[in-house]
C-alpha cells in the first residue's frame, strides 16, 4: 500500500501545501480522500489521473476538505474516464453533491450535447453515506471508518485502510478523542492533523483571540499530536493539515518527539510513503 499527501495544508493559500487530499494505491485500487483546493493539479503531478480513481471518500464537508470535486469530476470527463464516480461521506454529502450539481446544470447540458464525447458515465455519480461506524471493502482494501471528534461539525470521520497485513490510519479533522486512538491502535503509519499553537498567536484585523481559541479548540495541536500517536503505538507518524502552513520545522519534530519517541515526518505535498 502507499499513500501519497497531494494537499497538506488548510484554507489558507500556500502554492506549497494545497488543500487537504490524499491518494492510497494498491496494486489494484485508487482511493481519494479528500478534494481540497489544487487535487486535480497535484493528482497530475504525482503521475495519477482522476480517471482511473475506485472510490472517493470525504472526511467531513469543511470546504477545504471538498471545494474542487467538481473541478475533480468535469476534469475526469476530459481525461476519459468511463465509469460512475462513488463517493462515500458523512450524511448530507447526497445533498451537497446534489446542489453542487444543480448549480452546473446548464453549464454541463451544454458541454455534453456541444462536444459529443463517447461516454457520459464521469459525470454521474453515486453516493454512500456513513453511519457512525462501519466498514467497506472497495477491491484489494478493507476501509474502516469511524466518527471523530471535530464538533460544531457534526459528521466528521477518520479511516484505517487495511491491505496486505498492513495499516494505514488518517485522522481526518478532529481534536484528540477516544475514538481516533482506538482505531488507530498498532498502525503502520498514523497520518494526523496538526494545529501548531506556538505559530499560531498573533491576532490580526479581523483574526480574534477567541478566533485562535476556537478554531485551535477542534483541532489537534502540536504540544498533543505525539502524546495521542504515542497512545495509538503507531509505528509511524506523519503530519498533515498544517495551521499555518509555514513554520519553524525543527522546533515542531522536537516538540513532537518529545511524547512520541521518535521523530514524526513532516509531512509535503506531493511525498509518498510505502506501508
Ligand atoms: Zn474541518
Ligand atoms: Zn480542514
Amino acid at each position: 500500500m502507499k499513500l501519497t499527501l497531494l494537499g497538506t495544508g488548510c484554507p489558507s493559500v500556500d502554492y506549497k501545501r494545497c488543500g487537504a487530499s490524499n491518494l492510497v494505491i494498491t496494486k489494484k485500487t485508487k482511493i481519494l480522500i479528500d478534494c481540497g483546493s489544487g487535487v486535480t493539479q497535484r493528482l497530475n503531478q504525482s503521475k495519477n489521473s482522476s480517471a482511473d480513481i475506485d472510490a472517493l471518500l470525504l472526511t467531513h464537508l469543511h470546504s477545504d476538505h471538498v471545494i474542487d470535486l467538481y473541478q475533480l469530476i468535469i476534469s475526469s470527463w476530459h481525461s476519459d474516464r468511463d465509469s460512475v464516480w462513488k463517493i462515500y461521506g458523512p450524511k448530507g454529502t447526497k445533498k451537497f453533491v446534489d446542489k453542487i450539481f444543480s448549480a452546473w446544470k446548464i453549464e454541463r447540458e451544454l458541454r455534453i450535447s456541444y462536444e459529443k464525447r463517447k461516454s457520459i458515465n464521469a459525470l454521474k455519480y453515486k453516493v454512500y453515506e456513513f453511519k457512525k461506524n462501519g466498514s467497506i471493502k472497495i477491491n484489494d482494501i478493507k476501509i474502516k471508518y469511524f466518527e471523530v471528534d471535530h464538533k460544531p461539525v457534526t459528521y466528521a470521520y477518520g479511516f484505517s485502510f487495511f491491505n496486505n497485513s498492513k495499516k494505514l490510519t488518517i485522522s481526518g479533522d478532529t481534536r484528540p478523542c477516544e475514538s481516533l486512538m482506538q482505531n488507530a491502535q498498532n498502525s503502520d503509519v498514523l497520518l494526523h492533523e496538526v494545529f501548531i499553537e506556538y505559530e499560531m498567536n498573533k491576532t490580526s484585523k479581523l483574526r480574534t483571540k477567541k478566533t485562535l481559541h476556537n478554531v485551535k479548540e477542534y483541532h489537534t495541536s502540536s504540544n498533543l499530536v505525539g502524546k495521542v500517536a504515542k497512545l495509538s503505538n503507531c509505528k509511524k507518524l506523519v503530519l498533515t493539515h498544517f495551521v499555518p502552513t509555514r513554520f519553524n520545522v525543527s522546533r515542531l519534530k522536537k516538540i513532537v518527539k518529545k511524547d512520541f519517541g521518535k521523530d514524526p515526518i513532516i509531512g509535503e505535498d506531493l511525498l509518498t510513503i510505502n506501508i
